[in-house]
């Protein structure tokens, strides 16, 4: 800034080529003459004011947790306490520098250490690795430890069992893990049609991949014998745990007969998400594969953990570096504010909070199956003149995410499903806002009755509308 520009003159127009100028007068710089600026630059002179409010509407265009209810099925779409992210932003972890030797990372492996332990706690496994970045790719990692297995035992089997009603992550990981995807139907009820299981499980199937609750919000009851028709027949049981809220200290997929779960930190743990990340997805499994676990794994020796990479048997590294700190510091942090006991009443809350929006929706939306759910509930849309989707472009101008939409052109699911929606509301909305919600689904319901035009037009107060014109 040259001598004599003052405050003030930052506020006259074009007052800042006068600054540059005075820069470049008083540092003769060492670009060429041919190549310095003749004209003023044309910088926009804006208020600082202004400046703010343009980036404030801007943080107001997407929907999140923070503007409203965001019932998104399948997504766990949580509050995440802010305090979690002020613990990310410690300087110590914060700052460590990725490329920094492994044993200068203590605090890394203490923290990496204790919350395997309570992964493994939770999920009632032996062994865990934090390393991959999430959901979909802890199945990755998961079904590499399943092929690396059979492949030592010198097993011929290349066939992972997959429900109707997964994840769309389940026969995508299992295809990049080189396996052939068979797809195991649902009976009436949603649940594993146990007979067509019995007989898909053939001598070359190396796992069957399930979450329970189901994606339909369904616990599978007969888990157990599930389980025992696998193990009979010399496979695996993967358990995808991104609705692992459901169920935390009720009762844990180890238990259930599970091999190998992953978590999904984000959804259960509180870490922001949507939009694509950052997450992580922890996998641990019990002992039998524990050797296969990709690295590092923190171990403790002497009282010190430390980080562990010299694991022959092991699949190799998956992530660069050491995984996401930041997101499993909240994690930690999460899990140590909830403890025991508040993990288990956030499930009971996520569990209430789903049955008591299934019942007060019901007489608009029915569920498709009439059964206590889980965390989530799958609702019909063949009450309304206009279709699921466009009753969830509604909600939007009312504050409310649209939920998880099922059918015809959408998320595929079992049976014939023309227009359903994937509700999840989770423990963290009050009952007075599941009220509110239900108000608006309410004034939507009726809107659908005598105004159908402004439900298909709908959504009408955003910017933009359809980004895609066929939907
Ligand atoms: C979200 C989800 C996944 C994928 O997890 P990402 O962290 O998004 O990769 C897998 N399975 C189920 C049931 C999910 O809900």
């Amino acid at each position: 800034m040259s001598e004599s520009a003052t405050l003030m003159d930052l506020h006259r127009p074009g007052a800042t080529s006068d600054i540059f100028a005075g820069v470049a007068a008083l540092k003769p710089s060492c670009v060429p003459t041919f190549a310095h600026r003749r004209d003023a630059i044309g910088l926009p002179e804006v208020a600082e004011v202004d400046v703010v409010r343009h980036y404030t509407q801007l943080s107001q265009e997407s929907h999140g947790v923070d503007n409203g209810p965001y019932p998104l099925g399948s997504c766990t779409m949580k509050y995440n306490p802010k305090r979690n992210d002020e613990l990310a932003r410690e300087p110590g972890f914060a700052r460590a520098h990725p490329l920094q030797p492994a044993e200068m990372l203590g605090g890394v492996w203490e923290l990496y250490e204790r919350l395997q332990g309570m992964i493994c706690e939770i999920t009632g496994m032996d062994a865990c690795c934090l390393a991959p970045a999430a959901g979909a790719h802890g199945e990755l990692a998961g079904l590499l430890m399943i092929r690396a297995h059979y492949l030592k035992l010198n097993a011929r089997r290349g066939v992972v069992l997959v429900p109707d009603s997964a994840h769309g992550t389940n026969p995508a990981s299992a295809a990049m893990a080189g396996f052939e995807c068979r797809i195991v139907p649902s009976d009436l009820r949603g649940h594993v049609d146990l007979e067509a299981l019995r007989q898909m499980l053939t001598p070359d199937v190396a796992a069957f991949m399930l979450t329970n609750p189901s994606t339909l919000g369904l616990f599978e009851s007969r888990i157990v014998e599930i389980a025992d028709l696998v193990h009979s027949n010399g496979s695996l049981l993967y358990y995808d745990g991104a609705n692992l809220n459901a169920l935390m200290g009720i009762v844990r997929p180890g238990d259930m007969g599970f091999d190998v779960v992953h978590v999904n930190v984000h959804k259960t743990f509180s870490t922001p998400h949507g939009g694509g990340g950052p997450g992580a997805g922890p996998v641990a499994v019990k002992k039998l594969l524990a050797p296969y676990l990709p690295i590092p794994v923190a171990v403790r020796r002497d009282g010190v953990a430390v980080c562990d990479e010299d694991r022959p048997l092991s699949v190799g590294k998956v992530k660069s570096f050491h995984g996401h700190v930041g997101v499993l510091l909240r994690a930690y942090g999460y899990l140590r504010t909830m403890g025991a006991v508040g993990l288990r009443e956030a499930s009971e809350n996520a569990v209430l909070n789903a049955n008591y929006l299934q019942h007060r929706l019901s007489h608009m939306l029915p569920p498709v199956y009439h059964q206590v759910c889980k965390h989530e509930t799958l609702l019909s849309g063949e009450k309304l003149n206009t279709s699921a989707r466009q009753f969830a472009k509604r909600l939007i101008d009312y504050g409310i995410h649209p939920p998880t939409l099922v059918g015809a052109g959408c998320v595929y699911f079992p049976g014939d499903l023309q227009s359903a929606m994937l509700i999840e509301p989770t423990e963290t909305e009050t009952k007075a806002s599941l009220d509110h919600q239900v108000g608006i689904f309410q004034k939507v319901f009726d809107e659908d009755a005598t105004n159908v035009w402004l439900v298909e037009s709908a959504p009408l107060s955003r910017k933009t509308a359809r980004i895609d014109v066929k939907a």
